[in-house]
């Protein structure tokens, strides 16, 4: 290992999308020497595919919205059980971070008198999400990289080397976190850099380093139908696991209710939600708009009664209530999964998304140009006349690395943070649209900045990696190669696909999910046995091989919590418990790696009870559908 190439940063932070960057930016500005590393290209990060919008209250299109509101609308989103010190930090500091990204470039649509507009999502009581027509997640990116090129501008001045403090080393792919025993921290681990393989060359890369933050996204690919791109294989998750961090809420996973159906090709693309925050509606094949059947009792004040009310609310909001399509995401994906299982669904097995017949033609092509685009391309559906076929795909993972909600570091490894999609906690059991891009600013900046001082404390105090480790690491990327055509990744990674998919989806059953469990065992037998023929260079079956050890350990982390939890809520919904339960509420499911290195123990956690300021901002009525009597505010408190 001693001719491994390698590299020495204050911090590391793996992953490059709207998490990363704004980690990057921040340890950045705070002085540290600072390394962004990332498996695809720079620029190609998932966050580029948000189309919808950044969630912040910024009162630019309806000033009765703040802070306070949108903490609320985040905690009934996710059905209360979020970390709420998570989801109140993420309401405070989320205009802060839209003002800041335009301050550094960003061009947001505008409203009439020229601030940045604001459209209505699911689940956001006033219109809340700033955008760029249906393609903010490209301004996003585009904004955060043109920060990163001025701020090595500045470092070229004064280094006569543009990338002295800041660098970006593109398509590597970290495979382990490196640690040593460190009596200070709870695991008993610290963290001193990562280790990790050149996608073309295949060649092994070494980045030392006492604070890494972990920015790597979710885990959509081991899911058959999902809107998620080959990036998202988990790996952030299993990294942190096999470092000794935890994970937390894992069983809750999002079904976008709207992705693709047909063709076959791109099932499980994403129909952005905007569809229906501009008017959209959902019919069966009846011609029924049946999310009216759909509003359960804990929203049933929120929504409208009729169609005509609904239609109203689009110019009238302040004395009209929105229509159902606009209920949180895993009400509208159970809806439409039980209408297509009742025998009303389109020819193709979803249902109809209809903005044809409710806004002109060409207000569609301004507002919505890349669901045009997409429709016309992908399916030879034009939009301005015809609706939709859509469907539930796979989109978004609620649980992750469990992490302090101040300052993103994991409890369990010193010098170990994260943010973004790969961290848990923050959207409970249901993320809100639009709550992800500004979770990926506020929490990737805390996560960059704390990185720094753990940095600045640390002083010189530094670990060297351990050399058995880096050996370690290289025999396990390369094991494949020893296993020449014994099994072929492709297959098991299918047949995972199609397991999570068919037996821990969006409707779970006992039986079901315990005989998940079973396959993945097999499933890892066989990915252990997993090869692949051909050299090192650019082989994508290898990196397959690779990835499969992470998709599987983050589905075992998915099934056994699905397992455990006996109750439906969120992205969690179980035929066999189909109620919520106050008591679950007060639990959190954890994973961390059993002793045998290979699978992964459940741990019961409490969640710390509300503060009593955040908890007044609710009706005592409201509290009581989700909490226990003994949690209960006294009623003093509640009369606000
Ligand atoms: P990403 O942007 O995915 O970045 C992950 C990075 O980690 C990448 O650079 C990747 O290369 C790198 N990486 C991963 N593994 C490794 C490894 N092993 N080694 C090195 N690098 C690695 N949310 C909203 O709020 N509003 C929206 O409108 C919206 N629209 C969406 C539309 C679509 C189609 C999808 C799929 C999601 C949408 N979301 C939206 C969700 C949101 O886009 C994501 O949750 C968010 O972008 C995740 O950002 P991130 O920074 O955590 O990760």
């Amino acid at each position: 290992s001693k001719e491994v190439e390698r590299h020495s940063y204050d911090v590391v932070v793996i992953g490059a999308g709207g998490a990363g960057l704004r980690a990057a930016i921040e340890a950045r500005m705070q002085g540290k020497r600072t390394a962004v590393i990332c498996k695809s290209l720079f620029g190609k990060a998932h966050t580029v595919m948000a189309e919808g919008g950044i969630a912040a209250s910024m009162g630019n299109v309806n000033s009765n919205d703040n802070w306070q509101v949108h903490f609320r609308d985040t905690m009934r989103g996710g059905k209360f059980l979020n970390l709420w010190r998570m989801a109140e930090l993420h309401a405070k500091e989320a205009p802060d971070r839209v003002w800041e990204l335009e301050s550094w470039g960003a061009l947001f649509d505008r409203t009439q008198d020229g601030r940045i507009s604001q459209r209505n999502f699911g689940g956001h009581e006033y219109p809340r999400l700033a955008h760029v027509g249906d393609r903010t997640g490209l301004e996003l990116i585009r904004t955060l990289q043109q920060k990163i090129v001025a701020l090595q501008q500045e470092d070229f001045k004064e280094h006569g080397d543009y990338e002295a403090r800041l660098k970006v080393f593109q398509e590597a792919t970290v495979t382990r976190l490196l640690t040593v025993p460190d009596a200070g921290s709870e695991t008993g681990n610290r963290i001193t850099g990562a280790f990790g393989y050149w996608r073309e060359s295949g060649r092994f890369v070494v980045f030392e380093a006492p604070a890494i933050v972990l920015a790597t996204g979710g885990i959509g690919k081991s899911f058959k139908v999902t809107s998620n791109s080959w990036e998202y294989t988990g790996d952030g998750q299993a990294l942190a696991l096999l470092a000794g961090a935890s994970l937390v809420n894992m069983e809750f996973v999002q079904f976008h209710p709207t992705g693709m159906v047909w063709p076959p090709s791109v099932k499980g693309i994403l129909v952005t939600e905007s569809v229906r925050g501009d008017g959209g509606v959902l019919r069966n094949s009846e011609g029924k708009r049946f999310m009216f059947d759909y509003i359960p009792d804990v929203f049933k004040e929120k929504y409208a009664k009729s169609e005509e009310e609904g239609d109203r609310w689009y110019t009238d909001p302040d004395n009209n209530r929105r229509p159902p399509e606009l209920l949180p995401r895993d009400e509208v994906a159970r809806a439409i999964n039980s209408e297509v299982k009742a025998g009303r669904g389109t020819p193709h097995g979803g249902v109809y998304l209809d903005v044809s017949t409710r806004l002109p033609a060409d207000v569609i092509r301004r507002k919505l140009p890349s669901m045009h685009h997409q429709f016309k391309e992908l399916a030879d559906v034009d939009i301005t006349a015809e609706p939709m076929e859509v469907g539930p795909t796979c989109h978004y993972v609620m649980g992750g690395i469990e992490v302090d909600p101040d300052t993103a570091a994991t409890p369990g490894v010193l010098g170990l943070f994260a943010a973004g999609e790969v961290a848990g906690g923050m959207h409970g059991s249901n993320r809100l649209g639009g709550n992800s891009l500004s979770d990926l600013l506020v929490f990737g900046r805390r996560a960059g900045l704390y990185a720094a001082k753990y940095v600045d404390e640390l002083g010189e105090e530094r670990r060297d990696v351990a050399e058995e480790q880096l050996d370690e690491a290289a025999a396990e990327a390369l094991a494949p190669f020893g296993n020449e055509g014994a099994e072929n990744p492709y297959s098991v990674h299918q047949e995972l696909q199609q397991t999570m998919n068919d037996l821990v989806g969006i409707i779970r059953r006992e039986g079901e999910m315990a005989e998940a469990l079973t396959r993945l065992e097999e499933l890892k037998e066989r990915a252990a046995k997993a090869g692949v023929e051909g050299h090192r260079q650019f082989n994508p079956g290898w990196h397959l091989a690779i990835d499969l050890r992470n998709m599987l350990l983050v589905s075992e982390c998915i099934a056994k919590a699905a397992l455990e939890r006996q109750e439906s809520r969120g992205g969690h919904t179980r035929e066999d418990h189909p109620g919520m339960s106050a008591e679950w509420r007060q639990v959190l499911l954890t994973c961390t790696l059993a002793a045998d290195g290979g699978h992964v123990d459940l741990v019961r956690r409490s969640p710390e009870p509300m503060r009593a300021d955040l908890l007044a901002l609710f009706e005592r009525d409201e509290l009581m559908k989700y909490l226990t009597d003994a949690e209960l505010p006294a009623d003093a408190q509640a009369e606000t």
